[in-house]
């Protein structure tokens, strides 16, 4: 069984298990997540620009934080290489990456979307 986020064979422990691990599946739940999101504020346009405002404010708070937190790196899941994640179980360096792993392949298949 091959994990629909990152590609890594493993042995599901249950017949519908899809990610390898957990931290896979609060990832790929995080992107389905944002995905359905921005879809949904793609048609209410008042929506979205009160979240705007919302998120300037939250990342502005988080830099903050960042500063006194020790930046720990991550390693990329496709091409291996350390990065600097801008938020918690980041496993991609990079959108292309990113968009090379096998979910974002797989992200028009309304299975995967179903089962989550
Ligand atoms: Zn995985
Ligand atoms: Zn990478």
């Amino acid at each position: 069984m091959k994990c629909v986020y990152c590609g890594t064979e493993f042995e599901p422990s249950r017949s519908n298990q899809k990610y390898c691990s957990r931290d896979c599946y609060c990832d790929a739940t995080r992107l389905m997540q944002n995905a359905k999101r921005s879809q949904r504020l793609r048609q209410n346009p008042e929506l979205r620009r009160q979240l705007n405002r919302k998120y300037k404010l939250a990342r502005k708070e988080r830099q903050k934080a960042d500063q006194k937190r020790p930046i720990k790196e991550s390693v990329c899941y496709m091409c291996g290489k350390k990065f600097i994640p801008h938020f918690k179980n980041e496993h991609f360096c990079s959108d292309d990456c990113r968009f090379d792993s096998p979910l974002y392949r797989d992200i028009a298949n309304f299975d995967l979307w179903r089962a989550l």
